[in-house]
């Protein structure tokens, strides 16, 4: 098939090469950075001047890009990929938005031209393995129909059909509402019990083997206790998603206080500078209040 794929950084970057490097496909790619191109350039795929000129003719034309706004830029904008594609062509978009972002798009969908709101989960270690959970809306026949793309970006049994469309940002926005609270909780919980004086390390394998596990606890044997906080998933992006869901949430009528608190506390994060590193980075707010870091002792074993 032709692919045309929009948006080559972290997570694009490699979604693309995957796709690209199972030879079964033609690919052009379009990013504002020139180096993110030429990276997938060397790997066979062919640049493009404009999201439209990569767009026009192909199959499937996939975006992964920061936030609604440069989803909405770059569908319909004026050199929009929209307006370029012939009937039968699906236009899947993986970036993580709002639930309206890709509804509005696909209510400006030529005929015959199907949208597919297809946000992903897993982190960059995922996107480059290709063994990511994908959650898809839209029409279930063209999922079925490019199931055997997406299932070359990630694991296939997790790459799943959500609901309409819309219904994919629906469950990436609950995901990860978990996941970045989590990541607070686990600031405060884990700050009290250095206080108290037991070891970070200890308190780690205890909770790991233990009823608090989570995702976003086992990430910290790499990032926070190692104290690497470069990113794998910006805080910048996690402050945006816990927006996304509050807002829906707010346009659903549904009251979540814990939910604002966390909308608060990666809010405070940006102002603190911390929006560049990784969405862990917000523990640093806690540590900076208690004066104790949450990092493996030196001489751990
Ligand atoms: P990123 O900032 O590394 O990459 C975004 C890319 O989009 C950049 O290369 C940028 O140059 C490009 N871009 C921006 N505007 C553009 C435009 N108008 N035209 C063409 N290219 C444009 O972000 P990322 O970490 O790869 O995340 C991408 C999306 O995936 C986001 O919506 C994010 O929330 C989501 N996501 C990220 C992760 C993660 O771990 N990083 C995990 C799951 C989902």
């Amino acid at each position: 098939m032709k692919i045309g794929f929009i948006g080559l950084g972290r997570m694009g970057g490699h979604m693309a090469r995957n796709v690209l490097s199972s030879g079964e496909h033609e690919m052009r790619v379009f990013d504002l950075s020139r180096a993110a191109m030429e990276a997938l350039v060397e790997d066979g795929a062919i640049a493009a001047a404009s999201p439209r000129e990569a767009a026009t003719g192909a199959d499937i034309v996939f975006t992964s890009l920061p936030g609604p706004s440069d989803v909405l830029e770059v569908a319909l904008g004026e050199a929009g990929v929209l307006d370029s594609l012939e009937p039968g062509s699906v236009y899947v978009d993986l970036s993580t938005v709002s639930p309206q972002t890709l509804q509005t798009v696909a209510e400006s969908a030529a005929r015959g031209v199907q949208v597919l709101d297809c946000p992903v989960s897993g982190g960059v270690a995922g996107a480059e393995a290709g063994n990511l959970c994908l959650m898809a809306g839209g029409d279930r026949e063209t999922f079925d129909r490019i199931k055997p793309v997406l299932d070359l970006i990630g694991e296939p049994e997790k790459v799943l059909h959500c609901g309409d469309v819309g219904a994919g940002s629906v469950c990436k926005l609950v995901n990860n509402l978990i996941g970045l609270s989590t990541g607070v909780v686990l600031g405060e919980a884990f700050s009290m019990g250095i206080a108290a004086k037991v070891d970070p390390g200890v308190l780690f394998q205890v909770v790991m083997g233990s009823s608090g596990a989570s995702a976003a606890l086992a990430q910290w044997d790499e990032s926070v206790l190692a104290g690497n906080f470069e990113p794998g998933f910006a805080l910048s992006l996690g402050a945006k998603d816990v927006r996304l869901a509050t807002d829906l949430a707010r346009s659903l009528g549904i009251p979540m206080e814990m939910a604002n608190l966390t909308d608060q506390k990666y809010t405070e994060a940006l102002r603190a500078g911390l929006g560049d590193e990784a969405s862990a980075a917000v523990v640093k707010l806690q540590e900076r209040r208690t004066g104790a870091e949450i990092r493996y002792a030196d001489d751990r074993e």
